[in-house]
């Protein structure tokens, strides 16, 4: 439930109603606004007494959130959030972020040698598994910490920040400690401890949807991150499983507007894993953009053909240097700008 505060409603008004909901045995969660601000009651088993609430001072109306995700939805919070990150990058906002890398670290040289390409190229987040999830236990696994320090490496090189991914709840604290975002695998989406402890981070979080996951089950997951006090979460449509065996999977762009619809967070897309295929990720990029999409996550590799992992779909270099420039002109179109590059000097007077 949403106890909405009249405009000029006084901090003292907006506490007194915060220790009532205490007082009452829920969480009460303040979401400040440009519009107005409400009190979130939390853990509500629907038996609130609303009159108690409602006749409060600065109080202008009690909401119950109809959405099965509460904090997680428009209703709860009208305006997008933005995630900003050391490195000046802006999720969420009018500009495009652009997330590259390998799908795994691979040694100094590959991480190295793709953070400069990549960072000349305008992204300004680093993609790149230390831990890898894979769905054969024979194949490649990560370069596990180990691939963390290379990546650290590669963010004080280069001013890209981080993006990794953590397995298993055990592992989330060596990630926070490198990661600018922790990554939340399609194949764990559900996994509710992970889920926790990554809320309990204290970093952004980039929730992949699960490969057969509805969007109320994706919405649902990222629920558990806000529970546990991490706003900062990115959604990311990276396809999901269809009947067809031409692409690897459906990259479902219908998600991302649904999700704009009903969520305040950032949406990105995996145009790689959304399709499996290398001549495939730049149009589903470019269409995800033109979509809505608060930006891409793309798997780069300096040499796709000796990738250890995911190079039929890891783009040469050159070819997401060009998506860049297409995806420029398809954010103008519909009123967006790409991430400013990271070098980018701020043009003068
Ligand atoms: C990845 O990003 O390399 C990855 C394993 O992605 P997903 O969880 O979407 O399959
Ligand atoms: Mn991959």
């Amino acid at each position: 439930m949403l106890v909405v505060m009249k405009h000029n409603a006084s901090a003292e008004a907006i506490e007194a109603v915060v220790d009532a909901i205490q007082d009452m045995g829920y969480g009460a969660r303040p979401i400040p606004g440009g519009q107005r601000t409400a009190v979130g009651l939390i853990g509500n088993d629907g038996r609130v007494d609303k009159a108690r609430l409602e006749g409060m001072e600065g109080v202008l109306e009690c909401i119950a959130v109809t959405q099965p995700y509460k904090q997680v939805s428009r209703e709860w919070r009208e305006e997008d959030t933005l995630i900003r990150l050391d490195n000046g990058t802006v999720i969420g906002g009018s500009d495009v972020v652009l997330m590259a890398g390998p799908c795994a670290v691979e040694s100094e040289d590959q991480i190295m040698t793709s953070a400069r390409l990549l960072r000349a190229a305008g992204a300004t987040v680093l993609r790149g598994g230390a831990f890898k999830p894979r769905t054969s236990p024979y194949s490649f696994q990560g370069l596990g910490e180990e691939g963390l320090r290379l990546l650290a490496l590669a963010r004080e090189a280069t001013g890209l920040a981080i993006v990794t991914e953590a397995v298993d709840p055990a592992g989330v604290d060596l990630v926070a400690e490198y990661a600018d975002i922790i990554q939340i695998g399609a194949r764990n989406m559900q996994n509710y401890p992970l889920l926790r402890r990554a809320g309990q981070s204290g970093k952004p979080v980039l929730l992949k949807r699960g490969m057969s996951a509805t969007i109320t089950e994706f919405l649902l997951a990222a629920e558990y991150l806000l529970a546990e006090g991490n706003g900062d979460v990115i959604l990311c449509e990276r396809g999901v499983r269809s009947f067809d065996t031409h692409t690897r999977n459906l990259l479902d762009l219908t998600a991302i507007p649904v999700v704009k619809g009903l969520s305040h967070l950032p949406i990105v897309a995996d145009p790689s894993h959304g399709t499996g295929l290398r001549s495939k990720v730049v149009p589903m990029g470019r269409a995800a953009i033109a979509a809505g999409a608060d930006g891409l996550i793309v798997e780069v590799h300096p040499d796709p053909t000796r990738a250890l992992s995911d190079g039929a779909q890891s783009l040469y270099p050159a070819q997401f240097e060009e998506m860049v420039g297409q995806i420029n002109v398809i954010a103008h179109a519909i009123g967006r700008d790409l991430v400013a590059p990271l070098d980018a000097v701020p043009a003068q007077g």
